[in-house]
């Protein structure tokens, strides 16, 4: 039996003052990675209250992660909340909205479990911004046994499968030698100089950088007294590119251009690096899928768009272990705002955030039906991504 398509909608439209109420209270007590307490609670509460179902809670091992699960068996497919915030600027990723629409979608399949073959789950993943526990959750073997994924982002603009870079960061730290900085200059080696020096020799190797590349750093210490040549200083970059491969490249350009600049001051310069997130394979087939729920819901989204940058997220290291999808919907006029500005986070809690947040959940609940309903759809994704990890 092919369960009707509207019945998930009326399900999320139901439900869509309940969602916007929560999304909204997220928005409005912003916690930070891994702090999430407040946030995962109430979707914990949300869930249990519609579902009468237990939520599994702290979830390999992070204490903000949750889950739950409808349904028996295979396929499995799971949806993701993202609920974390940033600091200073709050919700300016939306990632209440993220939230809302997955709790939308898997309560809206659940209404239909005892009609469908296999299960859904949903998974709460913590500490997108920076903390990335989408991969702790992987290292945890949460996501052993789901056949595929998927979760909304906002933006603004509807794009279906859009690039995410991997990325890495590295802190340096100088060690000159410090003397008083009038009277006896000549006897001092100044860590600052060499920190800014790494700067400019990076921006001089620009030109060398693929397309899609991005370096961008701070200086974190730059010094105590200004009376005194700088004994310590330290910058953090990240550096970020479309594959891995060049990402490794760039690390090698980025090093090669402090050790140029410890070495022209005679200071030494020490580096920890720390691994970022993976670039997003995102799954066509899935995302054609989902663009054509999207369709029925009344929007056209383009599969990509080169006029706007790519960000990274810890969606890309899951998307190369299991089928994924990473769609971006409009919670903005295009142009108007981007992630993580203020204007964004404001838009995040609009009416528009909320109606677009439906949207997601509609089309996530359609997508993951279709994959339930059609083996030849779910056959052609399972070929896709086998195809892609070559
Ligand atoms: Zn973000
Ligand atoms: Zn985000």
């Amino acid at each position: 039996m092919t369960l009707d398509r509207k019945a998930l909608d009326a399900s999320v439209d139901e439900l869509g003052a309940d969602l916007s109420d929560l999304s909204r209270r997220i928005h409005a007590h912003p916690e930070l990675c891994f702090e999430e307490r407040q946030a995962s609670a109430w979707l914990g509460e949300c869930l249990e209250r519609e579902l009468g179902a237990k939520v599994e809670r702290g979830v390999g091992g992070l204490e903000t992660a949750f889950r739950a699960r409808v349904g028996r068996g295979s396929p499995r497919i799971a949806i993701l909340a993202e609920y974390d915030a940033l600091p200073e600027i709050g919700h300016a990723c939306g990632h209440n909205l993220i939230a809302g629409s997955a709790v939308g979608a898997f309560l809206a399949l659940a209404r239909q479990a005892l009609h469908f073959e296999g299960s859904v789950e949903i998974i709460g993943t913590p500490a997108e911004e920076g903390g990335g526990g989408k991969i702790k959750l992987l290292e945890a073997g949460v996501f052993e046994g789901i056949d595929a994924a998927m979760m909304f982002h906002p933006f603004d603009r509807d794009i279906l499968a859009h690039p995410a870079l991997c990325s890495m960061r590295i802190a340096m730290t100088y060690v000159g030698v410090p003397a008083h900085a009038a009277a006896a200059p000549f006897a001092g080696k100044s860590a600052l100089t060499a920190c800014m020096e790494t700067f400019r020799l990076i921006d001089s190797q620009r030109v060398h950088f693929r397309d899609g590349v991005r370096v961008h750093g701070i200086i974190s210490n730059g010094g105590q007294a200004v009376n005194v040549i700088v004994e310590h200083a330290a910058s953090e970059f990240t550096l970020r590119a479309a594959t891995s491969a060049e990402l490794e490249r760039v690390k090698g350009i980025v090093l090669r251009c402090a050790r140029a600049a410890a070495m022209a001051g005679d200071v030494s310069v020490s580096f920890t690096e720390k691994p970022g997130y993976r670039e997003m394979r995102n799954n066509l087939t899935m995302a054609r899928r989902f663009g054509a729920a999207l369709e029925a819901l009344g929007r056209n989204a383009r599969e990509t768009d080169t006029r706007v940058g790519a960000g990274s997220t810890d969606m890309g290291d899951l998307s190369l272990h299991l089928p994924s999808i990473h769609p971006y919907l409009a919670i903005c006029d295009e142009g108007e705002s981007l992630c993580h500005e203020h204007r964004f986070a404001d838009c995040a809690a609009s009416d528009r955030g909320m109606s677009t947040m439906l949207v997601a959940a509609k089309a996530m609940a359609r997508t993951a039906l279709d994959l339930l309903e059609d083996p030849k759809l779910f056959g052609e994704v399972r070929r896709e991504f086998e195809a892609a990890r070559g």
